[in-house]
């Protein structure tokens, strides 16, 4: 699996925000633009930047190629059409990117996709859907119904949209093509423009007797279910790409993809980075310094840990294996076991005796303060002054 190298091809690295890799596709097709750019290979390079932005450029396909490589982004996304089919759709969003289009068009119109066909097979859109987690369960897989409302192909006319038993015809005001010619007279004389057909409204197809499910859409909202498996180790944020379960697509075109975003709610025990589980234990002063044996809870279930004596308050110890599946490297993470000591703040008059005591066999004068501390020889000189 390669997910580096569409980044490789923009100069960019794989933390890089939208608008870096925008302006880093804008400087590598000049460069390479073959208008511009005359040396062999130029044009081989221009067609791959142009596939790397297609991914990156659209952050879903960029999530599914950080993820799955080139073959998460691309499986599901080519629409049917050519490989640059996508340009010509949303690719784009306006604003100071005018000229583009145009090179676009002049370059691809000859061999690619990008020339509209208005009834050309269009992949449906894809949806997202948010999904919560138990913390275990992210740990250990899970197999999740969800249910969403889509897009779905009509029941009745199975999406042609005409009533059963009739079908869609050539639309008769424009001949199929979609538009239409619509001449104005202007001061400077007659101006002829194209516009979406009227009738068929750029489908080239009329329906006449319209299905009475979806009036001749095609389409109708149901409820969808799908049973989504979740792979033990996933973190909040990662997505899971089911092909097929978006909304449907048009004149016969595939249904977009659904993408499932994990998101994993907090444990009241334990925390998480990656494969790391983080666990944080309170002894006493008596078991740090004597040492111990210590039942510890892990998502595994309860294990023994030994704590040495003399542990010091913040020390950390790692229970190998007890973390959660490491989803790239494979095998299993590390619980990390801090422990905090904790001074008791009550005490009984024997406790206190015998702490006394304690104090005095190690040869301890701090207990019974003869010596001023730093804040009260502080203290001291200001009441002095
Ligand atoms: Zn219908
Ligand atoms: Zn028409």
């Amino acid at each position: 699996m390669n997910n580096q190298e569409f980044y490789d091809r923009l100069g960019v690295s794989k933390d890089a925000s939208q608008d870096e890799i925008k302006k880093a596709y804008r400087k590598m097709s000049k460069k390479y633009h073959p208008d511009i750019n005359k040396e062999p290979g130029a044009e081989e390079k221009y067609k791959e930047v142009q596939e790397a932005y297609e991914t990156l450029g659209d952050e879903q396909k960029r999530a599914a190629y950080d993820q799955y490589g080139p073959a998460g982004a691309n499986g599901g996304f080519g629409g049917g059409a050519g490989g640059f089919g996508g340009f010509d759709g949303g690719g784009f969003d306006g604003g100071g990117f005018g000229g583009f289009e145009d090179i676009f068009s002049s370059f691809f119109g000859g061999g690619g996709g990008a020339t509209r066909n208005p009834n050309a097979p269009r992949q449906g859109d894809d949806l997202q859907y948010r999904v919560n987690l138990q913390f275990e369960e992210a740990i250990f897989g899970a197999e999740k119904e969800v249910s969403y409302n889509r897009e779905a192909e009509c029941h009745t006319c199975h999406g042609s949209g005409a009533k059963p038993g009739t079908s869609p015809i050539t639309c008769t005001k424009c001949h199929g093509s979609g538009v239409i010619n619509v001449d104005t007279q202007t001061p400077l004389g007659m101006m002829r423009r194209q516009m979406t057909c009227d009738v068929c409204h750029g489908t080239g197809q009329e329906i006449k007797d319209k299905c009475t499910t979806c009036r001749g859409t095609g389409h109708e909202k149901k409820t969808h279910k799908v049973s989504v498996k979740i792979p033990a180790g996933v973190e909040t944020g990662q997505q899971i790409r089911l092909q097929g379960q978006g909304e449907a697509g048009f004149n016969g075109g595939p249904y977009g993809d659904l993408f499932v975003i994990i998101n994993v709610l907090p444990s009241q025990k334990f925390e998480r980075n990656g494969s790391t589980i983080y666990y944080s234990m309170n002894i006493s002063f008596v078991q740090a310094a004597l040492g111990d044996t210590v039942e510890v809870p892990t998502v595994h279930g309860d294990v023994e840990m030994t704590i040495p004596a003399g542990t010091q308050t913040g020390k950390t110890f790692r229970l190998k294996g007890k973390g959660a599946p490491n989803l790239r490297g494979g095998g299993q993470g590390d619980e990390h076991v801090t422990v905090n000591i904790v001074t008791p703040t009550k005490l009984n008059d024997a406790q206190k005796e015998a702490l006394k005591s304690f104090a005095q066999a190690g040869g301890d004068k701090a207990v019974t303060p003869k010596k001023k501390g730093f804040f009260d020889k502080v203290k001291d000189a200001f009441e002095g002054e």
